[in-house]
């Protein structure tokens, strides 16, 4: 007998039909002797619904009304599904992400788990029922609800999975596992059988969904067994684990992050110390700075250019705006019109010619490059976001076909 967790995200389990065959999957696996964990997401787009609803209210909404706001969605699911394995003569009970045990910090909208209190989880799995649990959702040291941050339910999913020593997460959803590229981006995208930790992380953080790279980064610092798959189509999926043959593919895959702005600093001073007190004034607002380009001196001043969260660029916008005059810059110029494409392969490592590939494939479909960044296993372009489709194509077809 295994303990098992697994997660539906929102589209497995967006209506009736697709609540019965969760109840389904779980049921199966929960009469095959196992112990079931099931993590659920809010139902279809309600998350996003949800958010316009506030915005219909407010342009400025308190982070922490959000979080109750948003909560609610994962808490509709939870009891629709234990309703629905009752129906199939399974016993589960719903919990909450509180009653669940998960303590977050403070942070509204983004709040990380600062642990798992377990013991509610346990004693109900001890009753020989399944548990399902709303994901995306804690509570702070002020006993106030937080959500872990778009897509968050797959890092309930994988805490979970840590905290109880699970022997496998699973995680369904509406693909039938990861790809070389969105499936619904570039169609003859392939399905990997396995890919590693390191490769999965970079790829969820450049943008592909699938999963949320801060649980692809808890299964890795606690060796999870992490499996994603269809919800719809009982096939084989894809594993995440430690180490994959090297000898494999040189790319694993190409993503695509159009959440993405991208400013630009002026004129500022060509001298020590200017960029620390740039980045330090964002990292103390919690902004997240990805590819940083410096421009050469002239006349004694530079220009700064660098890509931020577009969730962070309004807060963003008004930090650098209120900083020009202490930091000595002209202007400060922002745009959102654009999208980061990422090539990522551990193979990558030692093999020449990756760059020149795909900046041969770019070049080819008349795409301008604005920056670029690279890592030991991935490289990533900013271009114009009206380019990004094609260029996932043509550096999908350059590497992959
Ligand atoms: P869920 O609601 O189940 O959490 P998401 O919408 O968050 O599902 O993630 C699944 C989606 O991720 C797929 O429908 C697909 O369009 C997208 N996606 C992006 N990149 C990839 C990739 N490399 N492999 C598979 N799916 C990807
Ligand atoms: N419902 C949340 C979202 O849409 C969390 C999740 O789906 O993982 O982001
Ligand atoms: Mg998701």
């Amino acid at each position: 007998m295994a303990l098992i967790v697994q997660k539906f995200g929102g589209s497995s389990v967006a209506d009736r039909d697709h609540i019965f065959n969760v109840a389904r999957i779980v049921a199966d696996t929960y009469r095959d002797g196992n112990s079931v964990v099931v993590v659920v997401s809010a139902q279809g787009d309600t998350t996003d619904d949800l958010m316009e609803k506030a915005a219909e209210i407010t342009h400025a909404p308190s982070l922490r009304e959000m979080d109750m706001l948003l909560a609610s969605g994962e808490q509709i699911s939870i009891a629709l599904l234990s309703m629905a394995l009752g129906e199939l003569g399974v016993k589960a009970i719903s919990l909450t992400g509180w009653q669940a045990g998960f303590k977050t910090d403070r942070n509204y909208s983004k709040a990380r788990i600062r642990r798992m209190e377990t013991e509610r989880i346990e004693s109900e799995l001890a009753k020989n029922q399944v548990v399902v649990v709303a994901g995306f959702q804690g509570l702070n040291s002020h006993e106030d609800v937080t959500t872990l941050g778009r897509g968050g339910s797959d890092t309930s999913a994988v805490a979970i999975a840590c905290a109880l020593k699970a022997d496998l997460c699973q995680i369904y959803t509406d693909v039938e596992g990861v790809y070389t590229a969105d499936p619904r981006i570039v169609r003859s995208a392939k399905k990997l059988d396995v890919i590693s930790f390191d490769e999965m992380l970079e790829l969820a953080s450049l943008g592909a969904q699938v999963l949320n790279n801060r649980s692809v980064e808890l299964a890795k610092k606690y060796g999870i067994n992490l499996e994603v798959l269809s919800s719809l189509n009982p096939v084989p999926g894809t594993i995440v684990k430690e180490v994959v043959d090297m000898e494999g593919m040189l790319i694993k895959g190409v993503a695509k992050d159009v959440n993405v702005a991208v400013f630009s600093l002026i004129g500022v001073p060509d001298q020590p110390g200017v960029s620390f007190k740039v980045f330090s004034l964002l990292s103390q607002r919690k902004i997240n700075v990805d590819i940083i380009l410096q421009s050469v001196g002239r006349d004694n001043t530079k220009d700064l250019t660098f890509t931020v969260p577009l969730a962070d660029k309004t807060l963003a916008e008004s930090v650098l705006k209120d900083a020009l005059p202490r930091l000595g810059a002209k202007d400060v110029k922002v745009r959102d019109d654009v999208a980061k494409v990422s090539v990522v392969g551990a193979g990558m490592q030692s093999y020449p010619g990756v760059a020149s590939t795909m900046f041969e494939a770019l070049y080819e479909n008349n795409i301008n490059i604005h920056m670029i960044s690279t890592s030991e296993i991935k490289i990533s372009v900013l271009i114009d976001k009206a380019d990004a489709d094609r260029a996932v194509n043509a550096i999908h077809d350059a590497f992959i076909n």
